[in-house]
């Protein structure tokens, strides 16, 4: 299998976080490797997934117990056959271990660098089939730091035992550190380094609530003529509508999906990377075999389905370092449908919560109120300045105290026991007396009109920002209804304010009403 399948097989990821992808193919390739990447930039994964894809087992070496022993578990709980061998095991579970190892079941092995002294540990690691090592926190490696643990100097040893490739990895990215490393872990021979923040500085990243999306897509389409772009889409049938669409106004366009068959989509990834100014409008099946240095800018017709998506779809943009433009857009519709792919997805309930909280990531960035680098970069913990080159530094949003409107909608919606669509609840708020208002006596409601303010594309606009802060979420139940998260509570109770934007209801009352 390939790395990215294996991604989504055994970790259920759709896409690979900023620089896996390419620290992956390094230590597949068998290379020695040293990444530098910040915490929670997800490290284990670019050992554990070249693990899988290996035979024999990889052993890994990591400073923290506890933590060793969740990643086990976490690893037996994706079907994955792993062990520790740690100070804290009972006398059974190192025999089972070694069994599991003399056995060669084991992908993988956690060991505690104290383990290494022990006797005839490396002996017994010669004899079992070791393919690769990986270290984990390999700072403490180094005598200066403050995290200095003494038996990480075994590493060294080990590795020249074994003679396997290493792949170490660490968040401290000080020059005097890494030479350290070097030194003590590589034996001085400069390994593959990956030191990359996760910004892309060329890339300008903007957001946009879909009003009209095709004319949006045109829009900024035109703005860009004879410039080489990808337009990602939701369906496929989009792809094909939307590549006529942008021919018809002059554009030299494409389209691609996995439908299609096996030569026709290798005839377009071939005429893509051939021509110069063509615009590939795609499903997500578009990327991966694609390395096309200068595509100018990347839209999103609707909203990707997590924030790793989101940085991989735009970081095809500019791969060459030149100015790169990019554009999202995302409207109610959008979040309903990644809510309900997740929720009607046949994966465990802790994957479906965690991709919940990967789609609130994307949608917290969709709504931020300031810098959108720093929202982007912050999930992936790096803590930058505010960076000019994002539509809300060009533009800083006009935010207000959203509270009570937030808190008339919430009250529309529980007073008709959460099983309603924005739609109604706007009738509601704004006191129109529709059929459907009449017949479930809803004009008697407290909240019957208390919401004359707004119009409906502005109370359109709160709701949209509302499930966005996931104060709200559609009922997975039932079709289109709003519920009420937890989230929502301390606001409800007047323990928190909201602020929301206001420029976005603005822009939305100007536009003519469309269908929702
Ligand atoms: P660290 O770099 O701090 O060791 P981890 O490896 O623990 O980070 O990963 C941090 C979190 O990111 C974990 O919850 C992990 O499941 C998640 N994660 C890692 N890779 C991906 C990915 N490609 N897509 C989505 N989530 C990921
Ligand atoms: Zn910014």
């Amino acid at each position: 299998m390939t790395a990215q399948a294996l991604l989504k097989d055994v970790f259920g990821f759709d896409a690979f976080r900023p620089g896996q992808g390419e620290i992956v193919d390094a230590v597949n390739d068998g290379q020695n490797v040293l990444a530098i990447m910040p915490t929670g930039g997800g490290k284990s994964l670019c050992f554990q997934l070249p693990a899988l894809m290996r035979d024999g087992v990889t052993v890994v070496i990591s400073p923290l117990i506890a933590l060793m022993r969740d990643q086990v578990r976490a690893l037996q709980a994706l079907g994955v056959e792993a062990g520790a061998l740690t100070s804290g095991n009972t006398p059974e579970e190192t025999d089972q271990v070694w069994q599991a190892l003399e056995e060669r079941r084991l992908k993988l092995l956690y060991i505690a660098p104290e383990r290494l002294g022990a006797g005839s540990a490396i002996g017994m690691l010669r004899r079992v089939g070791v393919s690769l090592i990986a270290v984990d926190e390999a700072h403490c490696v180094s005598q200066w730091g403050h995290d200095f643990r003494p038996d990480y100097l075994r590493i060294g040893e080990l590795r020249r035992a074994l003679d396997v490739p290493l792949a170490a990895f660490t968040a401290t990215a000080d020059a005097e550190t890494r030479a350290e490393i070097v030194q003590k872990l590589f034996d001085g021979a400069e390994p593959r380094s990956f030191l990359r923040g996760f910004d892309r500085p060329n890339l300008h990243l903007a957001f946009g609530a879909k009003n009209q999306p095709r004319q949006q897509i045109l829009g900024f389409a035109a703005a860009r003529k004879g410039q080489s772009g990808i337009v990602y889409c939701g369906t496929r049938a989009k792809t094909e509508t939307l590549a006529k669409a942008l021919r018809d106004d002059g554009h030299s366009a494409i389209h691609y999906h996995g439908g299609m068959d096996a030569d026709d989509r290798r005839e377009a990834e071939q005429k893509f990377q051939r021509e110069d100014g063509l615009i590939v409008v795609a499903t997500v099946a578009f990327g991966m075999g694609v390395d096309k240095p200068d595509i100018r800018w990347v839209a999103h017709a609707d909203l990707p389905k997590s924030i790793e998506a989101y940085y991989q779809e735009i970081g095809r943009a500019g791969r060459d370092g030149a100015p790169a433009e990019t554009l999202t857009l995302f409207g109610p519709e959008d979040i309903r449908l990644r809510r309900s792919q997740i929720d009607e997805s046949l994966a465990p309930p802790e994957r479906r919560s965690a991709d919940h909280a990967r789609l609130n990531a994307l949608l917290g960035l969709a709504e931020a109120l300031e810098c959108r680098r720093k929202t982007l970069l912050g999930y992936f913990g790096e803590t930058p300045e505010k960076c000019g080159r994002c539509d809300l530094c060009d533009q800083p949003p006009d935010v207000f105290d959203g509270t009570t409107a937030v808190r008339k909608a919430l009250s529309a919606i529980l007073r008709t026991g959460e099983s309603f669509g924005a739609g109604h609840l706007i009738d509601i708020l704004l006191g129109t007396e529709t059929e459907k208002v009449i017949a479930r006596r809803h004009d008697q409601l407290q909240t019957f009109g208390v919401g004359k303010e707004y119009d409906r594309r502005q109370w359109q606009a709160v709701f949209r920002q509302m499930m966005g802060h996931d104060l709200i979420r559609p009922d997975p139940e039932r079709h289109g209804a709003l519920r009420m998260t937890d989230t929502a509570l301390p606001i409800l109770r007047d323990e928190a304010q909201i602020s929301l934007r206001r420029d976005t209801i603005r822009a939305a009352s100007r536009r003519p009403a469309i269908k929702t």
